[in-house]
């Protein structure tokens, strides 16, 4: 048996995130896992109907817990002493990468961080993930008694099971004195579905030539269902926002299909974006770099393709 502790992430409705879905498909496809599920506040709707065995609801943790998540780490520490589970999952999320790490810390265990596969081995469990830049998988024997692992979104698909697990309240009584407070905050202005969780991703680079074309983009992402993306260079220009940059310093995606369009396909963009299943690359330089990363690719100007390549999502689409 493995017993598994996942931590629950929110979306903006504050229904249970897909990440955490795609985390549950992940520990559920481990031999025996007896899998727990932790939520800051109350359960939501969603909660009831997760495929795990139990939902702990840690109350202590509200939305002021930020920055560090002083109360978060101390609250889910003493949650994993106090149930000792031999695999602790997180979201590859903010939350998730600071938790976890300090979790781990904390606990003396083994952290294996932005992780695409976990399997079983032998007793314990091994971990997949991209290495250098993503130019390469490396899988990982956890021999430590206790593996602490955020998971990248996108990794593993949209669990459409379903369970009815027990809802239980978790009360550690420990209050951690917050260190910094909230003065204020900017949401992200976005339309649609955020670029982590898309199932298309459509990315723009500096071969675009400016801002405008974004426009091309977002309508191509729009009629995908999906969500627009960019390289560090097309955002250090200013043309678009730094929260759609895909890359080594931006977000990971894990998406059906990336389309890269004026991208050269450098390391440090691919680190964010190789683990996609499928890439297709529009980009006028047939020896560019990113061809040898695509499964299906354009040699030519995105200003001719991308307006037929528009038209045909649409009338398929229709
Ligand atoms: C520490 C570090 C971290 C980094 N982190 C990131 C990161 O997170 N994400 C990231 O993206 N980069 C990152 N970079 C930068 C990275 O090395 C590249 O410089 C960057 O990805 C290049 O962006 P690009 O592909 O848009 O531009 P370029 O490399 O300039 O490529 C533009 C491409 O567009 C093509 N093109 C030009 N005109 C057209 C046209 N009309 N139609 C079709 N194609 C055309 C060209 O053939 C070319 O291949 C990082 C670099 C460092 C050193």
């Amino acid at each position: 048996m493995t017993s598994i502790l996942l931590v629950a992430e929110r979306d903006e409705q504050g229904e249970i995130s897909q990440s955490t879905v795609q985390a549950i498909a992940a520990a559920n496809g481990l031999v025996d896992s007896v899998v727990t599920a932790a939520i800051a506040g109350e359960a939501p709707a969603s909660a009831s109907a997760l495929a795990v065995e139990k939902v702990v609801t840690l109350s202590s943790i509200d939305d002021a817990d930020l920055g560090i998540y002083d109360q978060a780490t101390a609250e889910i520490s003493a949650l994993v002493e106090s149930t000792s589970p031999e695999v602790v999952i997180f979201s590859k999320s903010d939350f998730g990468s600071v938790v976890g790490a300090r979790l781990a810390f904390r606990s003396d265990s083994a952290f294996a961080a932005d992780c695409i596969e976990i399997s079983n081995a032998g007793d314990g469990v091994s971990v997949t993930r991209p290495v250098y830049g993503g130019s390469a998988l490396a899988e990982f024997d956890i021999v430590s008694s206790r593996a602490i692992i955020t998971l990248r979104a996108g990794a593993y698909e949209t669990n459409t099971e379903t369970g009815s697990p027990s809802i239980e309240a978790f009360e550690s009584g420990v209050n951690v004195e917050q260190t910094a407070s909230v003065t204020g905050t900017v949401a992200e202005a976005r339309e649609g579905v955020r670029l982590e969780d898309a199932n298309f991703v459509v990315s723009g680079g500096r071969g675009l030539g400016g801002p405008e074309p974004f426009s091309v983009l977002t309508d191509l992402a729009n009629a995908l269902g999906g969500a627009v993306g960019a390289s560090r260079a097309a955002c250090d220009a200013g043309w678009i926002d730094h929260s759609h940059q895909v890359g080594l310093t931006g977000k990971s995606v894990s998406p059906d299909v990336y389309i890269a369009v004026g991208i050269s396909g450098a390391s440090q963009h691919m680190a964010g974006c190789s683990s996609s299943r499928a890439i297709v690359a529009i980009n006028k330089d047939a020896d560019s770099n990113i061809f040898k990363e695509a499964r299906f690719g354009i040699v030519g100007d995105w200003e001719k393709v991308l307006p037929s390549f528009l038209a045909t999502v649409r009338e398929l689409k229709a």
